[in-house]
């Protein structure tokens, strides 16, 4: 190619790039009014109000196939439970959207350390709309409690935002006081699966028993991965009289990745 040619094709570039930033009024318009017009697994623009991309949606949401009853994950056909649900005895039903790997993970990442609220939103409008069915058999929401000390340093419980706009979107009521983390943990991520539990063990204090008697309740968190946590807050609360506990996340890990 000539340095010519090279010149001509750079003055192309630089129209079109030019033309790019010259928005009309419409799209003007519509980034007033939806700011973050973007997927929110992986941030590419959006032309309209949809929450997700088609690559994301084919690439990491779960889809409605044969299942294990309680962890969520996908099975080979004709069996109910997965094989560490059973070895482990769990009795917490989990259900989540979409597989933690890739771009969702980055995004949960975002959310909880990039401090990003606005994806908790998101995210938990993806939950309400997705898995309404799971969703409104619940009587209330609980989000899993954070310790306060983790609080302080995070500014905010991740899945009490995620808990409060599934309340938005459904109707359903949600309490961020009525279970609460008296025991300040490591980071479980640290620990493996035998570790975790024997960390976990006591870890949380129900408040509110009036809260939980009786009731229905749907746990919410981030992301799903031994469980332990949910069998440790949700076998509380079914002591505490809750009717049943199930609970869901944005994400669950894939087998692999649970230890
Ligand atoms: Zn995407
Ligand atoms: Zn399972």
């Amino acid at each position: 190619m000539t340095s010519h040619a090279d010149s001509g094709e750079d003055k192309m570039r630089q129209t079109t790039e030019k033309q790019k930033k010259q928005k009309n009024g419409y799209e003007y318009l519509m980034d007033l009014l939806y700011p973050e017009r973007a997927c929110t697994v992986c941030d590419t623009p959006l032309k309209d109000k949809r929450l997700l991309c088609d690559v994301c949606k084919e690439e990491y949401q779960i889809k409605e196939e044969n299942r294990c009853d309680i962890c969520g994950r996908p099975l080979p056909e004709e069996k109910r439970v997965c094989e560490d649900c059973k070895r482990e005895g769990k009795i917490i039903q989990n259900t989540a959207v979409f597989f933690y790997k890739g771009e969702v993970k980055a995004a949960l990442y975002r959310y909880k350390y990039g401090k990003n609220r606005y994806l908790g939103r998101r995210f938990a409008e993806i939950m309400a709309k997705e898995k309404a069915e799971a969703i409104k058999d619940a009587d209330i929401l609980i989000p899993v409690p954070i310790h306060r000390r983790r609080l302080y340093k995070r500014t905010f419980n991740q899945s009490e935002i995620l808990a409060k706009y599934i309340s938005k979107e459904t109707g359903i009521p949600f309490y961020y006081d009525v279970a609460v983390r008296a025991k300040y943990t490591d980071y479980l991520a640290n620990h493996t699966k035998e570790e975790r539990k024997e960390i976990l063990k006591d870890c949380f204090s129900v408040k509110k028993e009036e809260f939980v008697a009786g009731r229905r309740i749907l746990l919410i968190d981030d992301i799903y991965t031994t469980g332990s946590t949910m069998e440790e807050l949700g076998r509380l609360l079914l002591k505490q009289g809750a009717v049943s506990v199930k609970s869901m996340t944005v994400a669950v890990t894939e087998y692999d990745d649970m230890e």
